[in-house]
C-alpha cells in the first residue's frame, strides 16, 4: 500500500454542509488581533491544514475550509483571537467525523 502524504490525506477528508454559507463555522478569528498585537503568529505554523497564512503584505487571514478540527489553533493562541463552538449537529458544518 502507497504511504499518502500529508496534502493527500486532507483530500480524503469530508466535509458536511460546507456550501451553506449562512451556516457560522466552528471557528471564529478575529484576524485583527492576528494583525496588531500578536507578536509570534504561531497560528500560522502550527495548523496542519495551513488554515492561516500570511499573504504577501505580511497580513495573516484564516480561511476555515480545509480545516480538520484538530484543535491545535485554540490551544496555541495565547491572544484571544480563536473561538470555538462546535455547530448544532444536525444543521452544523464541520468535518463528518464530528457528525458520525
Ligand atoms: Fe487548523 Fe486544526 Fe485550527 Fe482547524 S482546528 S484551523 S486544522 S489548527
Amino acid at each position: 500500500m502507497k504511504n499518502l502524504t500529508l496534502t493527500e490525506r486532507l483530500g480524503l477528508v469530508s466535509y458536511r454542509n460546507q456550501a451553506k454559507s449562512n451556516i457560522k463555522p466552528h471557528i471564529q478569528v478575529d484576524i485583527s488581533i492576528c494583525n496588531s498585537v500578536c507578536p509570534h503568529k504561531c497560528t500560522t505554523y502550527v495548523c496542519p491544514a495551513n488554515c492561516y497564512k500570511i499573504d504577501d503584505e505580511g497580513q495573516v487571514f484564516f480561511q476555515v475550509e480545509d480545516c480538520i478540527e484538530c484543535g491545535t489553533c485554540m490551544y496555541a493562541c495565547d491572544q484571544g483571537a480563536v473561538s470555538w463552538n462546535y455547530p448544532d449537529p444536525e444543521e452544523g458544518r464541520g468535518v463528518t467525523w464530528n457528525f458520525g
